[in-house]
């Protein structure tokens, strides 16, 4: 079976490996499942003329992560200091042997690929993420406020947090996982679900859970599902809080579920607008196979993902990096912080 993301029925699965059908699997990977569908796309997409159009072809001396960026030649300085690759970046990792590429060899998907794709693009109409809590939240989970002011500040979009819905209430098989002895949901079932219930002006809707999820059978679990085609998506956190497992918490154990929660969500997503995972740089759009190489990547998207993400929200991004080094510095995110202050200083000046 092809593993790069692709458009799958519902009841398909995508980057599924006879290596991962088993139960034991140390397999936690994010997926991407994208249903057929009636086509949504609000409106076209905002291309820029041909002759500014990314289509240079990779040359040999050019990085494959640069080439995927495309040409900016033509864009204003600004936006040519945004996409530019030369600071800041890391180049992807070799993967490990139970990281996600070394699983699932994915194609990368540049960003002239990304403009040739039937995606989904914000319209006047459609602008808003809405986030739908389901099930209990404990007290002590990562705060939906908090998470709301980050997807906000990452996509520049309105959000809005939907009132909880009762576990019992949407209609997704279960089961008890034979390790754990815990309750999971199947995820597919509840993007399902959540098609049916997306609001009229909503750009995409998100739900999030404490509940453990499932992809299907033959898997152990999964972080989050996404639909690249009907804008809606679904997380879970349990698996982020270090009890889950039985280990201490440990000090600043919430302001590391809030970080991990942050991934996936912005990841997740980043799906919904047709990004497919990142290949070339670390990433928070890069597939993740286990909680230790989420941990390991970044929280902000590389040039490549970034100008993906641009071309569908039309952003002033040295104002976006402004908002989230605010947003991040006050939920003590400091690290991203601080990146997201530079990126500013260089996006909007050329300041190092
Ligand atoms: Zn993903
Ligand atoms: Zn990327």
């Amino acid at each position: 079976m092809p593993l790069r993301e692709q458009r799958f029925s519902p009841v398909t699965v995508a980057g599924l490996t006879s290596a991962n059908r088993t139960w034991f699997a140390l397999v936690t990977s994010i997926m991407v499942l994208a249903s057929c569908g009636p086509d949504a796309t609000e409106r076209g997409r905002n291309l820029a003329p041909p002759s500014s159009s990314p289509t240079l072809a990779p040359t040999p001396d050019v990085a494959p992560g640069v080439a995927a960026i495309g040409d900016t030649s033509q864009l204003s300085p600004m936006l040519r200091r945004a996409f530019d690759p030369a600071a800041d970046f890391t180049p992807m990792r070799d993967p490990g042997p139970d990281d996600w590429l070394a699983q699932h060899p994915e194609s990368p998907q540049t960003f002239a690929d990304f403009l040739a794709a039937d995606t989904r693009v914000p319209g006047p109409q459609r602008r808003v993420i809405y986030l739908l809590p389901i099930g209990e939240f404990p007290r002590d989970a990562p705060p939906l406020a908090s998470l709301s002011t980050i997807v906000h500040a990452f996509f520049t979009l309105e959000v809005r947090v939907l009132p909880a819905v009762k576990l019992a209430d949407v209609t997704a098989k279960r089961r008890i996982h034979p390790a754990t002895k815990k309750s999971q949901v199947l995820a597919p079932d509840v993007l399902r679900w959540l098609t049916r219930r997306l609001p009229e002006d909503a750009f995409g809707l998100m739900a999030v859970t404490m509940e453990d999820l499932y992809p299907q059978e033959s898997w152990n679990f999964v972080f989050g599902m996404a639909s690249l085609r009907e804008r809606v998506g679904v997380q879970s956190f349990a698996r982020q809080d270090p009890a889950f497992f039985g280990d201490p918490r440990g000090d600043g154990w919430q302001r590391l579920m809030l970080r991990r929660a942050t991934w996936t969500l912005v990841h997740e997503i980043s799906h919904m607008f047709g990004l497919s995972h990142c290949v070339h740089w670390e990433c928070v759009v890069a597939g993740s196979n286990h909680q230790a190489e989420s941990d390991g990547r970044p929280l902000h998207p590389c040039p490549v993902c970034l100008r993906k993400l641009h071309s569908s929200i039309e952003f002033d991004p040295a104002e976006r990096e402004l908002r989230l080094a605010a947003v991040l510095e006050q939920l003590e995110i400091k690290d991203e912080a601080e990146w997201s202050k530079r990126r500013a200083a260089w996006i909007r000046d050329g300041t190092r």
